[in-house]
């Protein structure tokens, strides 16, 4: 089955888009499965939960981490993580930044991009990003790569599409101002019910779970 779902979704999908498997809830042996079947990207929300899964599924695939970041998590993430696609403040910027170059490692970051400027969520407004980009990227611990938004959630998937253009704008500007130690490479945005429009609208970055996966118990 999953093995099934990851074929059919590269298979139709461009293929400079990465596709990470949004894997939280799921155990190593599902993990596992879908990496036989071509996933190269494996996205966990929580850290924990992320610990038992890296120590049975190892570097076999890239670890990306797709939740929200406490601070008091980003010594333990840092171990595991090549990529932290939420980073919203130049508090948890300075705390990632202090953890990689205690451990003489460089972490690669997207800038969460609160595209539906929606108060109870995290990422930062589209018009406050270009300066978090800039502060962050003095931070020789970390790497800025791009931009990740969620958008605010719909069923209708078409309703997404103005929230990821905001997003596709912002990551273009910055990209053109061609700002020192900043690649404007990925773009992460798209679940699975909008990923389709996501792609349309410019991410080459997507983050699909339950497409994958099956259904969340
Ligand atoms: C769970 C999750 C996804 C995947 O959601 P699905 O709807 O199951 O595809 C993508 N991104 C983030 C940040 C998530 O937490």
């Amino acid at each position: 089955m999953i093995k099934d779902n990851v074929r059919k979704i590269l298979e139709n999908i461009p293929k400079d888009v990465r596709l990470v498997a949004a894997a939280k809830t799921r155990n190593a042996q599902e993990v596992l499965e879908a990496i036989d079947a071509g996933i190269k990207i494996v996205g966990e929300n929580y850290v924990q939960e992320a610990e038992s899964v890296y120590e049975q599924v190892g570097r076999k695939a890239e670890w990306h981490f797709i939740g929200h970041l406490q601070k008091n998590k980003v010594k333990k993430a840092v171990k595991i993580f090549d990529m932290i696609h939420t980073v919203d403040s130049r508090g948890l910027a300075g705390e990632i930044d202090k953890r990689c170059r205690q451990s003489g490692k460089v972490v690669s970051v997207l800038i969460e991009v609160n595209s539906g400027r929606e108060e109870q969520k995290s990422g930062v407004k589209p018009e406050d990003v270009p300066s978090l980009v800039s502060d962050v990227s003095k931070l020789s611990g970390i790497r800025v790569m791009g931009l990740m938004t969620m958008g605010p959630l719909f069923g209708d998937p078409g309703k997404s599409r103005p929230y990821f253009v905001e997003t596709r704008k912002v990551f273009e500007k910055i990209g053109l101002a061609g700002m020192p130690g900043v690649e404007m490479k990925y773009l992460s945005m798209g679940m699975s019910n909008s990923y389709r429009v996501a792609i349309e609208e410019g991410a080459n970055m997507i983050r699909l779970g339950t497409l994958i996966f099956g259904e969340r118990e």
